[in-house]
C-alpha cells in the first residue's frame, strides 16, 4: 500500500523541524574535508509545488515554511536550511519547497555522495529526474529498509542516514527500529536520523523503548509539538532522534526550538523538547 504523497504535507511543521536538523546534521559534517555519504531511505519526490491543487488542499505550509521564510530574526543556525527554500523562491513568492534530497543536494560537496531510494511509481520518476545530471548521485526505485542493509557501510566511513516513512502501516514503528539495528550493525559510528509523528503518544514511548532495549548508545530525541498530545485523528506533534548526534546539535537545539516552537505557534500551545534517550 502506497497511498502517502508527500505533495500534501510538504513544508508543513514537521518538515520544518526534520529539515532544520538535516541541514544542521550535515553542516557540522563538512567542518572536515573527508567525503561523506548521505542516505535517504525514504527521499519522497524531492520538489513540491506550494501552489498545487494537493498543497493548497491542506493548506499545511502556510502554518509551516509560509511562517518561517520571510522572518529576518532567524537564528543562525537555520540559516543553511533556510538558504535553500530562498534558491527555490527566488522570485520572492513561496511556490516551491524542497524536500530532504533537494536540501542535501545543495548543501553537500562535490567529494560528498547522495544515495536516494523511494518506492511510489508516481514519486520515484519526478526524483530520478532531479538528480540526472548529479554525478554524485544514486537514485534508486527501492525499499528504504532494504537499503539500511546494503548500502552501509559507505566507502567514506562518514555519513548521515535519513530515515523518514510515512507510517501509514502501523508496522513502519517496529519497521523503523528493526532497520535501525541492521544499519547500525553495519555502520556504527554513522549519524542516524529518524522522524516520527506524535499522533497516538503510546507508539512512540513504545518505539522508543524497543530502541532503548538495542543497547544503542547516544540516542537524542528532538520534538516540537503544535498542540498538546491528544486522542483525536491527527498529528500534534513530531519529533527526530537522533543516533550519534555531532556534539553541537544537543546545544544547537536548545536555540532553534524555542525560536521555531514562538514563531510556528505564537499562541503557545504545544512543547517543545530536546533529551537523551540513552546517553554516552
Ligand atoms: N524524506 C522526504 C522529505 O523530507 O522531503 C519525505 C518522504 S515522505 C514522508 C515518505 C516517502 O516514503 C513517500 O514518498 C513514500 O512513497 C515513500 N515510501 C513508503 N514506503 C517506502 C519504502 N518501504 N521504501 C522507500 N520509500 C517508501
Amino acid at each position: 500500500m502506497l497511498s502517502y504523497r508527500h505533495s500534501f504535507h510538504a513544508g508543513n511543521h514537521a518538515d520544518v523541524l526534520k529539515h532544520s536538523v538535516q541541514s544542521l546534521i550535515i553542516e557540522s559534517l563538512k567542518e572536515k574535508e573527508k567525503p561523506f555519504f548521505y542516505l535517504d531511505t525514504h527521499s519522497g519526490a524531492g520538489r513540491y509545488q506550494l501552489r498545487s491543487e494537493h498543497a493548497e488542499r491542506t493548506g499545511e505550509y502556510q502554518e509551516g515554511i509560509g511562517l518561517l521564510w520571510q522572518r529576518n530574526d532567524l537564528p543562525e543556525e537555520l540559516a543553511a536550511y533556510m538558504s535553500v527554500v530562498h534558491n527555490f523562491n527566488r522570485s520572492g513568492t513561496l511556490r516551491y519547497y524542497p524536500g530532504s534530497p533537494l536540501i542535501a543536494r545543495q548543501l553537500l560537496r562535490p567529494q560528498d555522495k547522495i544515495y536516494l531510494s523511494e518506492l511510489h511509481p508516481s514519486d520515484f520518476p519526478l526524483l530520478r529526474s532531479e538528480f540526472q545530471k548529479d554525478e554524485r548521485a544514486k537514485v534508486q526505485r527501492a525499499n528504504g529498509y532494504q537499503q539500511l542493509k546494503s548500502q552501509l557501510p559507505p566507502p567514506s566511513r562518514r555519513g548521515l542516514i535519513l530515515i523518514d516513512p510515512p507510517y501509514e502501516i502501523k508496522t513502519d514503528y517496529q519497521e523503523v527500529v528493526k532497520g535501525i539495528q541492521e544499519g547500525y550493525k553495519r555502520f556504527a559510528t554513522g549519524s542516524y536520523a529518524l522522524w516520527y509523528p506524535v499522533v497516538i503518544r503510546q507508539q512512540i514511548k513504545r518505539m522508543l523503548k524497543e530502541l532503548e532495549a538495542t543497547g544503542i548508545r547516544r540516542i537524542l530525541q528532538i520534538e516540537l509539538a503544535v498542540k498538546p498530545d491528544s486522542d483525536q485523528r491527527g498529528m500534534t506533534a513530531s519529533g527526530m532522534i537522533v543516533i550519534n548526534p555531532p556534539w553541537k546539535l544537543e546545544q544547537q537545539m536548545h536555540t532553534v526550538l524555542p525560536w521555531l516552537h514562538n514563531a510556528l505557534v505564537p499562541s503557545g500551545i504545544g512543547h517543545y523538547l530536546v533529551n537523551w534517550v540513552v546517553p554516552e
